[in-house]
């Protein structure tokens, strides 16, 4: 990095970028009326709201019922992912490979690498593209060179061309008003921005890119260094990853739909859920909700343990989480069986760290870190163990670096031995700790739970290789292998998101290889799973697929006992043959209700399932 060093405190310390929670109330409060003309152009059934313990939050207008369309909004810049730029649809992200076919194809003449799928994406582009266009080659040059993702430069540029257009009053936002609405620029300066989570090193890479990518922008373009850093810090935050139709391909393109991120707060227990279609995100409603009820969307995968989540969620959306599923002492939430380790006396409970026992945690440990043996406090600080230690990290590292610019030599062999002293303090402390059975109380050394976690974690890497190299045989030998190991032998419970996801490269291992018979037991219990365990909400995206399986698997059972019945008079074959039948067509009406909701009645895949469902 050669010394931008500059940039990276002015980013820190512009008064527009201060956090949430300061004494700074009064404006944000007057904000959100900003957002009421938005809301009622778009005819959504929310507003838009500000209290002092959740800062701007939607809410529902009236009693909403499950499916009902809160939000809707078009990019407000969007990108085609590097990888994908001749497979996709620059404005509307549709198949490049359908367009061919039907000789519609574009491509914009002077860079030959922005392709559409028909003129009228073209045409609706062009007063944006033609913008860009002599820009987007040198950015390649520009992320090699700081070694930064150039999708995010691309996104970074789109961005500044979409304010140049807002200021010159071009028809666009007029034009696009047809489908759904654009946020206007302001909006996008009133998204998210923590930048004191991100990487050091990312971010200083970003200023120094910021730097040679502001000099090379024409007068029109003009944007500063730190603008464009606050920029690709926001874009950082707030870019939604889009799939392709089919949700084959992840990352097809990344977009920033800046209303969806300011009204919607995220939850790991969400009431509402967002699609992705045609550079549209429509946000819906997946249950029943009261009028005055928060509305919550998901960012993250939900079938995974809290500190998985937490540490997710930080990394890629600089979310400290604490919605409800977060805030339940784990002893009382579903959260402790999805990375729980079984009580080896009685089998059904999990083992969990002495501070989610309130009654004996302050008598355990009496000195730790000088905490208060309250017991909501004690299971606060375990929660938010994680999160808490990275960002002690930056801390930490910025006093070693202020210390290293001061004074050199001794200084350092000192803080080393500190260090090493530390190291073997908590080493000590760890091989003390236990963990405890949250049925019967049975203990267990901690550090003899940890050992299983990790285990888990590297037999699941270590067999998935085979899933990676589609050696269909491998993949079934020992996914079976691993789920006996710890399912079988009662080591780690059902609901262990290692254990659960287990059971999928199994599913499609069978599917490949025609063995539909074994697939029938694995698709129904990892439905059991879901529907018991209620971490994922019913009308949630995860069961449209799981319900198509079980269709799609009982569909191609019911036409192996029909070939078998026609082979020899075989009688049994035909019953079989009947109720798979009946059973797939229950899956498939399960499949379209669920995807209805979630993804709309118009969706390509509603419209499929709905086909196949007969109803
Ligand atoms: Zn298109
Ligand atoms: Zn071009
Ligand atoms: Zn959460
Ligand atoms: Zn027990």
């Amino acid at each position: 990095m050669v010394g931008k060093k500059e940039a990276t405190p002015s980013v820190v310390s512009d008064a527009t970028l201060k956090p949430t929670h300061t004494k700074k109330k009064k404006p944000r409060k007057t904000n959100v009326t900003q957002f009421a003309p938005l809301v009622e152009q778009g005819q959504w059934p929310i507003i838009v709201q500000h209290s002092q313990s959740k800062g701007r939050h939607a809410v529902a207008k009236e009693d909403l019922s499950a499916g009902t369309v809160i939000c809707q909004e078009r990019a407000a810049t969007l990108v085609v992912s590097t990888p994908c730029v001749s497979e996709f649809c620059h404005r509307c992200v549709g198949s490049l490979l359908k367009a061919q076919l039907l000789q519609q194809r574009v491509s914009c003449p002077a860079c030959a690498k922005t392709t559409y799928c028909s003129s009228a994406c073209q045409k609706a582009d062009a007063a944006r593209h033609v913008l860009e266009c002599p820009i987007v080659p040198k950015l390649t040059d520009i992320a090699t060179k700081h070694d930064i993702n150039v999708d995010l430069l691309r996104l970074t540029l789109s961005l500044i061309v979409r304010r140049v257009l807002e200021e010159r009053r071009a028809k666009m936002a007029k034009e696009e008003v047809t489908d759904a609405p654009i946020a206007p620029w302001w909006c996008i300066n009133e998204l998210a921005l923590h930048p004191q989570v991100f990487d050091k090193n990312w971010v200083k890479c970003v200023a120094a890119a910021a730097q040679d990518m502001s000099e090379i922008l024409p007068e029109s373009l003009a944007t500063s260094a730190p603008k464009l850093v606050e920029l690709a810090c926001r874009i950082n935050t707030n870019a939604h990853s889009l799939s392709d139709d089919d949700e084959k391909t992840a990352d097809t393109a990344f977009g920033l739909f800046p209303m969806g991120s300011l009204f919607f707060k995220h939850s790991c227990a969400p009431n509402c859920h967002f699609t992705a279609d045609r550079g549209i995100l429509t946000y819906r409603t997946i249950k029943p909700i009261k009028a005055g009820e928060e509305l919550l969307v998901s960012h993250i995968e939900l079938f995974q343990p809290r500190s998985t989540r937490k540490q997710e969620l930080l990394n890629t959306k600089q979310i400290r989480c604490d919605c409800s599923r977060c805030r339940v002492p784990l002893r009382k939430s579903v959260d402790r069986f999805l990375d729980g380790v079984l009580c080896e006396k009685c089998h059904v409970g999990v083992y969990l760290a002495e501070s989610e026992f309130p009654e004996i945690a302050k008598d355990a440990h009496p000195v730790e870190n000088g905490a208060s043996a309250n017991g909501s406090k004690a299971e606060e600080k375990q929660d938010t163990k994680a999160v808490d230690t990275k960002s002690e990290d930056v801390v930490d590292d910025s006093k070693t670096l202020a210390s290293k610019d001061g004074e050199q030599g001794d200084e350092k062999t000192e803080e080393e031995k500190q260090a090493a002293e530390q190291d073997a303090k908590a080493r000590e402390e760890l091989l003390k700790k236990e963990c405890r059975c949250d049925n019967c109380g049975h203990v267990k050394k901690l550090i003899e739970v940890e050992m299983i976690r990790i285990q888990v974690q590297r037999d699941y890497q270590q067999i998935f290789q085979f899933v990676q190299s589609k050696n269909h045989g491998a993949t079934i030998t020992y996914f079976r292998l691993f789920i006996d190991r710890y399912q079988k032998g009662r080591l780690l419970h059902p609901y262990h998101v290692h254990l659960v996801n287990a059971h999928l490269p199994l599913l499609t291992a069978y599917k490949t290889l025609g063995d539909y018979a074994s697939c029938l037991p694995i698709i129904k219990h990892v439905i059991d799973i879901y529907e018991s365990s209620n971490i994922v909400a019913p009308l949630r995206h995860e069961f449209v697929e799981l319900y198509a399986e079980l269709g799609v698997i009982l569909s191609a059972l019911a036409i192996a006992n029909r070939a078998e019945g026609n082979g020899r008079v075989h009688r049994g074959g035909e019953v079989l043959e009947k109720r798979y039948k009946r059973e797939a067509l229950e899956a498939y009406r399960k499949a379209y209700e669920v995807c209805r909701i979630c993804l709309g009645e118009q969706s390509a895949k509603t419209v499929e399932l709905k086909k196949k469902a007969r109803v």
